[in-house]
């Protein structure tokens, strides 16, 4: 077991990944050949591409595209463009997106991509040229029917038309369903651009009922005020809940009277940032997480909620909206206070279940309605809470070990009856 510094010193997405699978992997008396099959990636791609900028200079950049598991359907996973990415994050995030898909009961692998780069730094012209030569690189391995990609952080509905369009001028043809969060004007889906927050919303209705807390005026804080925070903070509040505090990477604002998201969405719109809102207090960037409030939502990086702040958090449920917010110690702590973490892999499964919807419509090339992607969404997302909750009655265990229990069920499952080939 990690101590504390050293915790927060070593963290390794991939290690904290495999760690978790482990966890689950002995309480389903999981073998060891399968485990050896499970545990790691079943592809990783590294690509060095040169990329023309503005400046006339040619500048090369590394990405990284890894498949995890591809036993159950397609691989599946988004693209994230940051100077903080590296290797073993896309693995650990591949990881988890087979694990996710398969809580939630749909039909793919887990994989995910990147490439080490500054897009606030980087003209419209130069991430176009960056996003086109990348996907030419990876585009040996994704298809619509080997390898869907999607948005993640620093990427948008933009980056995906440019893959879409990448990948179709080199088959001929127009190929949509490549990449998902696509604009709906080449054929992108109602309802995706909410589709993690509303799914956020739907698992903590069940978590609060399963607790007895009623939603209603409970008080919500929210890290990160991007797509997934954002529209949560939205979302919550025209829920009935109180948001209590918001924070972006440059800080937090907090009132114990309830923030409107709209007005703080509006301000950001103009400053870029949260901070100064002049309705709220102003506080440090890490306090969003130890505010007094019923409900904490952290939606922006991983490896925050630590050994070090776990006990100060004062939240009765957590819901990670974002990917790996939670340490391995920190959850162990969260359990021991009576906290319920509902783990990202469950939490923000609402953004890869519409991107399915999405890829199903543009492989139909029917299209469905608002009404329909939303009641599809609930029914799917409510399940897959019930199956977690099951197994958590039944084990004994937190939230997170139980959903990796399922994902880790269904995947072995899926590999046994296909079996080895040749
Ligand atoms: P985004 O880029 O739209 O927003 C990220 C937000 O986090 C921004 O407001 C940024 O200022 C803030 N932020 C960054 N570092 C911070 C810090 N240290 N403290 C406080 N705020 C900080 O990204 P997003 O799409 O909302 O994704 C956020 C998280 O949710 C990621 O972990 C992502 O993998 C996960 N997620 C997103 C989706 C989706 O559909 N958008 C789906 C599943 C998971």
């Amino acid at each position: 077991m990690p101590t504390m510094h050293n915790e927060v010193r070593s963290f390794n997405p991939y290690a904290m990944a495999v760690q978790q699978f482990e966890l689950a992997a002995d309480r389903i008396g999981l073998s060891e050949d399968m485990r050896e099959i499970l545990r790691n990636p079943k592809r990783e791609l590294i690509v060095n591409f040169p990329v023309h900028l503005d400046d006339g200079r040619i500048k090369t950049f590394t990405g990284y595209r890894v498949q995890h598991n591809v036993t159950r359907g397609p691989a599946k996973g988004g693209i994230r463009f940051s100077p903080a990415v590296t290797l073993d994050e896309m693995k650990a995030l591949a990881m988890s997106m087979t694990w996710k898909c398969a809580v939630v009961g749909i039909p793919y692998g887990g994989a995910k991509g990147g490439v080490i780069c500054d897009p606030k730094h980087m003209t419209i012209g130069e991430l176009e040229r960056l996003t086109r030569r990348y996907a030419t690189e990876i585009a040996i391995i994704i298809g619509p029917h080997c390898d869907i990609l999607a948005p993640d952080v620093n990427t948008n509905p933009q980056v995906m038309a440019w893959i879409m369009d990448t990948y179709s001028m080199h088959k001929g043809f127009s190929v949509p369903a490549v990449a998902t969060g696509k604009p709906l004007s080449i054929g992108g889906s109602e309802g995706r651009n909410d589709a993690t927050a509303t799914g956020v919303l739907f698992v903590t209705k069940r978590a609060a009922k399963y607790i007895g807390m009623p939603l209603k005026g409970a008080r919500v804080s929210i890290q990160g005020f991007g797509n997934a925070g954002g529209i949560a903070a939205h979302l919550f509040h025209e829920e009935g809940c109180k948001i209590v505090a918001i924070s972006d990477s440059c800080g937090c604002i907090y009132d114990e009277s309830g923030i409107d998201p709209a007005a703080v969405l509006r301000y950001k719109k103009e400053r870029g940032t949260v901070v100064g809102y002049p309705l709220a207090q102003q506080l440090r960037v890490s306090d969003v997480l130890e505010v007094p409030c019923d409900i904490l939502i952290p939606a922006a990086t991983e490896g925050v909620i630590t050994a070090i702040n776990a006990n100060r958090v004062q939240a009765r449920i957590i819901v990670e909206a974002a990917n790996g917010p939670t340490t391995p110690a920190a959850d162990k702590m969260l359990y021991e206070k009576g906290c319920l973490v509902i783990p990202d892999i469950l939490a923000n499964a609402g953004g890869v279940t519409v991107s399915y919807f999405e890829w199903v419509q543009d492989l139909q090339s029917f299209f469905w309605e608002m009404d329909e992607i939303t009641h599809r969404l609930e029914v799917m997302m409510n399940r897959a809470f019930d199956r977690v909750m099951e197994l958590v009655d039944q084990y004994h265990c937190n939230m997170r070990l139980a959903a990796h229990m399922l994902a880790i069920s269904q995947v072995a499952e899926a590999t046994q009856v296909r079996g080895i080939y040749p």
